[in-house]
């Protein structure tokens, strides 16, 4: 068993998330989309991690302009 990657801790996207995109193309797994998010589905596309691809490598957070990444305890 190889666990999953997110066991001990996860990829938090803070509210602050623009939607820019400067993250997607950061991630060597292909992990980070931009995804609708909101309710009622407004349209806005913000950054949405798969905890299954995931790593927890860390690429990502430097690319984050607004620094809306972090990877914290799950
Ligand atoms: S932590 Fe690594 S694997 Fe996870 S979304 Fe960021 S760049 Fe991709
Ligand atoms: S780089 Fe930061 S602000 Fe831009 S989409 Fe990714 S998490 Fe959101």
């Amino acid at each position: 068993m190889s666990g999953t990657p997110d066991a001990d801790g996860i990829l938090r996207i803070a509210d602050r998330c623009t939607g820019c995109g400067a993250c997607i193309s950061a991630c060597p797994v292909r992990a980070l989309t931009l995804a609708s998010t909101g309710p009622g589905g407004s349209g806005r596309k913000l950054a949405a991690v798969d905890r299954r691809r995931c790593t927890l490598c860390g690429a990502c957070l430097p690319a984050c302009p607004h620094q809306a990444l972090a990877i914290v305890p799950r």
